[in-house]
């Protein structure tokens, strides 16, 4: 029986990698995933096969993967972040039933809401959702019902993929979407650019002022609720300890 790790490394710098998807890497014979995630991780593994496949060719990726394991190898199929958001984790173990001489294991990482809350401060103190603004696999009629509902609960909200080349104004029609909703123009937001990679970047703004701010793909972008707060540099969303 062959093996599958599918392993979140974290943001970018391996000092946020865990000890468990160190050992993973460390145990696999060969490496695979997207170019960029491998790349963070190649110079640390000289020795290994590698096996890179370009962006979205996501379920073609975890194929090869699976076929690699069931043919009794050991296989790290790297995810930036964590496996199971927005990653391959799903993906697998949805056509794993195939592959039943593959032993799949999935290694959990430091995800970017995460990884980009602590660079704020601690916007995440309190009850928070997670909304991806990509609508490559999911309408945006879906995510505008979700980005709704987030906003009637006054969670916090930490965006994923809040822009692309081909999609620049994602974050702006979200914005829209929040202010609709009822959000204050006021409230506190941030933005974390390349965490744990050379030239991160952060910024804490009103959502008035996010709603204008050009993002990339590489950022991930925070919301507060109406109890989150500025103080010094950070971003704050209190226990609510009344401190
Ligand atoms: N599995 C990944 C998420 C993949 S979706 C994770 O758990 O982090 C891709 C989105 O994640 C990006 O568009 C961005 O919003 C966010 N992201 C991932 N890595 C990031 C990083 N190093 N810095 C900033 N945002 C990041």
């Amino acid at each position: 029986m062959g093996k599958l790790f599918v392993v979140g490394i974290g943001p970018g710098d391996p000092a946020m990698m865990t000890g468990q998807a160190r050992a993973a890497l460390d145990e696999a014979g060969v490496l695979c995933g997207y170019d960029t995630y491998v790349g963070l991780i190649r110079d640390m593994y000289p020795g290994k096969q590698i096996h890179t496949t370009p962006m979205r060719r996501e379920p073609e990726r975890c194929r090869a993967a699976l076929e690699m394991a069931a043919a009794g190898k050991t296989v790290a199929l790297v995810c930036g972040g964590d496996a199971g958001v927005y990653g391959m984790a799903a993906p697998v173990l949805e056509l794993a039933e195939a592959y039943p001489a593959a032993d799949i294991e999935v290694i959990p990482g430091v995800t970017a809401a995460l990884a980009g809350a602590a660079a704020l401060g601690a916007p995440l103190g309190h009850d928070f959702c997670v909304i991806s603004l990509s609508d490559l696999l999911t309408p945006w009629d879906m995510i505008q019902r979700r980005l709704r509902a987030a906003a009637a609960g006054d969670f916090v909200l930490c965006l994923y993929n809040p822009a692309s080349s081909r999609r620049p104004d994602h974050l702006r029609r979200a914005c829209d979407v929040l202010l609709d909703a009822g959000k204050s123009p006021d409230t506190a937001c941030g933005w974390v650019r390349n965490i744990g990679r050379a030239g991160e970047t952060r910024r804490i703004l009103p959502l008035a002022a996010l709603r204008e701010e050009a993002v990339d793909m590489f950022t991930t972008v925070f919301v507060g609720s109406r109890a989150t707060f500025v103080q010094g540099d950070r971003l704050i969303t209190p226990r609510g300890y009344g401190l």
